[in-house]
């Protein structure tokens, strides 16, 4: 018991130090996140400023579809204006980073960025590429790709202009060729020492109606991204104006809305969708072969087993499936698995710490 109780509490630092703040999860989070254990499938939203993701869609694929969900935001938004400061440029742009942050805290997304600068407004994607080394960021784009391997990469605008600023046109052309390029070894192959070549099922353009332009057409795929969510008592369209209000030094902010809401979406590689946006990718266990089919079986187990008032009697059997999942060969999905597990015996045992110090400062900034 003993050794149980020391590697909980080692899990619980190793969490500490490389994610979050730690939240306490209600049972409803709980159950949620053990029910995620089943889903083995991944998406990117690709953009290039705090602001321009899809927060809504970003809280429908994590918390409905439960995939990996990321955003990746070219930028750290160091050139826009500053609402609630003085801080201007790389001091505005670790201001953004942290909003960023925050959101994906709130609707379950992971977020990435690139070495680019957001220099301020730029007319076109070649006055952007000319200010930014172009083959620098795309190399920042596909190691993230070969790094968070997702199935579907979403992109806010499209490589055609649509989109206006020269850096939203830019980040969907990095995209598409970064699409391509994350599955060549010859490309970046300094990268392949750490990261496998990866390619994406597909790449879409999620089309929008803003500002009085219009892009989507009822003949693009399309998926209701609305809805509400049972076990964290929220709808989609509330998650996402929760996560959207972050953006405080933007004074942004959007009125939580409940109900259907329609997203439309238009392949530029890969094979189109049908019925799904993850059409032809297998998102249970046995995409990792033979080996994953009992792993399915014990999380259905602890899933069927969850009792809602008393989540530490679950700690026993997920210590057994962390086990379990530490014997498997493959490695991409057994590392993030068992992270999810780590994260789960945490929370199920409803470990807590606390620290207090008499001493207001304990770190000086050196000016
Ligand atoms: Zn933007």
């Amino acid at each position: 018991m003993k050794k149980v109780v020391l590697s909980i509490a080692l899990i619980f630092i190793h969490s500490l130090v490389f994610s979050q703040p730690p939240q306490s999860w209600s049972s409803g989070q709980i159950l949620q996140a053990i029910k995620k254990l089943n889903v083995l499938g991944t998406v990117i939203y690709i953009a290039a400023h705090p602001d321009d993701e899809n927060t809504r869609l970003i809280g429908y694929l994590a918390n409905e579809k439960l995939y990996r969900t990321g955003y990746l935001s070219l930028t750290r938004g160091d050139g826009g204006q500053n609402l609630i400061g003085d801080e201007q440029g790389i001091e505005l742009g670790l201001i953004r980073t942290q909003e960023l942050l925050s959101a994906r805290r709130i609707d379950g997304g992971e977020q990435f960025f690139t070495s680019a600068y957001d220099f301020g407004y730029s007319k076109t994607p070649e006055e952007t590429f000319d200010i930014w080394d172009k083959e620098k960021i795309l190399s920042d784009v596909v190691w993230v790709i070969r790094y968070f391997r997702p199935d579907v990469i979403i992109t806010r605008f499209p490589t055609t202009g649509e989109g206006g600023h020269g850096h939203h046109t830019a980040s969907a052309i990095l995209a598409n060729e970064a699409f391509i390029a994350a599955a060549d070894p010859n490309r970046f192959p300094q990268q392949l020492q750490y990261v496998q070549p990866w390619q994406a099922k597909r790449i879409l353009w999620n089309t929008f109606n803003f500002g009085g332009n219009n892009t989507t057409s009822e003949s693009q795929f399309k998926t209701d991204v609305g809805g509400f969510n049972p076990l964290l008592g929220k709808g989609y369209g509330e998650i996402a104006a929760l996560s959207r209000s972050q953006h405080k030094s933007q004074g942004f902010g959007s009125a939580p809305v409940r109900g259907q809401a329609i997203e439309y979406f238009k392949p530029t590689g890969g094979t189109a969708p049908q019925t799904d946006l993850m059409d032809g990718v297998d998102l249970s266990w046995k995409r990792i072969g033979k080996e994953g089919a009992h792993i399915q079986e014990l999380i259905n187990n602890i899933e069927k087993d969850f009792d809602v008032a008393h989540p530490e009697k679950s700690v026993p059997v997920l210590v057994d499936l962390y086990k379990n999942i530490s014997q498997l060969t493959e490695g991409n999905w057994k590392e993030k698995k068992l992270q999810e597990v780590q994260h789960l015996i945490a929370q199920c045992s409803g470990l807590f710490m606390d620290a207090t110090t008499n001493r207001q400062f304990i770190a000086k900034a050196i000016l």
